[in-house]
């Protein structure tokens, strides 16, 4: 008792599922707003292989997303480092 939950709809765009989330331990991604994606995201290819630039950066903002997202973008990068 004594954590708020709230209700919030998981940020990746072919996900969407609603799920309740408590803020302090919610997982989220780093989103830019003016391209709707990860700022480490090529918009054309939608593969994070960008460097994202320090105004991206500042401007993007953490959107939460639900915890299978959370797990698949673990393992992701997981992959991706030990591909290295
Ligand atoms: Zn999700």
């Amino acid at each position: 008792m004594g954590h708020e939950l709230h209700v919030t709809t998981c940020y990746n765009p072919v996900c969407r599922k609603v799920f309740d989330f408590d803020p302090e331990t919610v997982n989220s991604v780093l989103v830019d707003p003016e391209t709707g994606l990860p700022p480490d995201t090529d918009p054309e290819t939608r593969t994070p292989t960008r460097t994202p630039t320090p105004e991206e950066l500042a401007r993007s903002e953490r959107m939460p997303i639900c915890p299978e997202c959370a797990n698949k973008m673990r393992r992701r990068i997981a992959r991706e480092q030990k591909q290295g």
